[in-house]
Parts: structure tokens; sequence; C-alpha cells
């Protein structure tokens, strides 16, 4: 219908499809009306895509290879691309009126489905450069025009920072004058490495929290924790995110597991 409305993720291995078990526990576990899809790639397992199917209300195979051939002919040019592109599949989900695109790495700590108000391209500033928004966390409008603008800007102008992040932004380049209505609060996409950065604003307004984004190389499920004893063992490594929102992010996938299970 008209009026379809998604939060999507990408995990384009089994490892940051952990990830995405959590984002979509976190979300129904906050009461989100709204439906929860993932795409996947075929590097994922099957028996992994069966996991995510009892998680999510659809699981959406997407392969680079086998689509468009703007899209074809911009991976062989740029095959470093390639996770980008899968991200921009996103657009191609046009049964839906509006998306929230949330990266596998983030975490809802309450119900979010007020972002639907907003329209494209909506967003949080990065906080490492605060003109430009994080692309970890958006609201969008699926559209094929918008997907292969995308694919072929990235083939004739690459990405910045080699990410979705740079070709983003370079697409939706008006974001940072747009005004109030595109500019999301930074507490729907904190990026924790904000709480050492500037950890008195963290002190300040952390509590009001709605989305943890855990950038950075180090990622939650990189850490093991002892649920029995309430001790994290963090791996080692850069980026740094409050041991809160990790321990918390274990026991939403300990509840994933257990929906998979029954
Ligand atoms: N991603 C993925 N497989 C990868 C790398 C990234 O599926 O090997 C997806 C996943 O949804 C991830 C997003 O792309 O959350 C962006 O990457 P990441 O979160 O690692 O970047 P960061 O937020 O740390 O800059
Ligand atoms: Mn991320």
């Amino acid at each position: 219908g008209k009026d379809r409305e998604a939060f999507v993720t990408l995990a384009t291995n089994n490892s940051y499809s952990q990830g995405a078990m959590v984002l979509a526990q976190s979300l129904r576990r906050h009461g989100t009306l709204k439906e929860i899809v993932v795409l996947v790639t075929p590097q994922i397992s099957l028996d992994v895509r069966h996991k995510l199917e009892t998680l999510f209300d659809r699981v959406v195979l997407v392969d680079v290879m086998d689509s468009e051939d703007e899209a074809h002919l911009s991976l062989l040019n740029r095959p470093e691309l390639g996770v980008t592109f899968t991200k921009f599949h996103c657009w191609n989900l046009t049964e839906y009126n509006k998306c929230v695109f949330m990266d596998a790495d983030t975490m809802a700590l309450t119900n979010i489905d007020e972002l639907f108000n907003r329209e494209e391209l909506s967003a949080a500033p990065d906080a490492g450069w605060p003109d430009m928004f994080n692309s970890g966390v958006f609201v969008y409008k699926p559209s094929r025009e918008t997907y292969l603008a995308l694919i072929s800007l990235a083939d004739s102008e690459g990405s910045f920072d080699g990410g979705d992040q740079g070709l983003l932004n370079t697409y939706f380049n008006k974001w940072s004058t747009s005004g109030p209505s595109k500019r999301l609060s930074f507490l729907y996409n904190m990026h924790s490495t904000a709480t050492y950065t500037y950890s008195p604003a963290f002190a300040r307004f952390g509590k009001d929290t709605k989305v943890v984004h855990f950038i950075g190389a180090v990622k939650p499920w990189h850490h093991t924790y002892d649920f029995a004893n309430d001790v994290l063992h963090q791996a080692e490594g850069p980026g740094i995110h409050e041991e809160v929102f990790i321990k918390q992010w274990w026991r939403l996938f300990a509840e994933s597991a257990d929906k998979i299970r029954e």
C-alpha cells in the first residue's frame, strides 16, 4: 500500500547479522508499529538467513552483481565500493512509501516511530564533522531514480571517504543548510565516541539517548559478556563505547537468541 513504512538495515556477513538481530529486537521491544526489513547478501549463510526471518518481517536478498547494468559497471570500476552499493539498495524498496535506514551497529533504547514524520533526507550530524550527517540513521523515500542517481554518482565521482557516508553527503549536499526539519537530534544517532570526546555533554544529556550507534572498528559482538557475573571482557582496539550500552546490547542479543530458539 501507499503508506507502507519500514525500518531497514543491512548485513553483508554473519558477524554484522548479529548486530541486525539486536537492532530488530530493540525496535520490537519498544513496540514499533512499523515493518522491520533486513537486506542481506549471498555471503550470509542459509542458517543465519533463517534466524533473521524469525526476527524480521522480511529478509531481502540483494546481489549487486545481479542488479542493473549501471550498478554492474560501476562495481567493476570500483570494486572497493561493493558494501557501499549494497547500502544504496535500500532505495529500491519502492513498495514502501517511507523508510528509516539504521546501521546494523545501532540499537534503539526507546520507541522511535516518530521518525516517520520526517522527510528525506533527515539525519543527525556526524560527531567528527557536524556539517555532514552521519549515515548510520536516516529517513528516506525509496525511489528507483534516486538509487540510479546514487550509483551513477559513485561511478563518476566516487566517495570521498571511501564509504557510503561520503557519497550520501555529496548527493544530499543541501542537508546542513536545509533547516531544522531535516536535522535529527544527536540523540537519534548517539555515536558512542561522543561519550569521551565531550563527556560533560554525555553526562548531561546521555540519559535521553534514543539510539546508540557503535561506530568504529570494534563492535559489541567483538566483546564477550559474562552474564552471570555481570563482567564485560572488552576486545582490544580503537573505539571506546559505554560499557552500560554494550551490556544492554548483549542482553538484547540473548533475547533475540531465545526468540530464534522458540
Ligand atoms: N556493513 C555490513 N558488512 C560490512 C560492513 C558494513 O553489512 O562488512 C553494513 C552494516 O549495516 C553496517 C553498515 O554497513 O552497520 C556501516 O558500516 P559500519 O557500521 O561498520 O561503519 P561505522 O558506523 O563504524 O562507520
Ligand atoms: Mn555504523
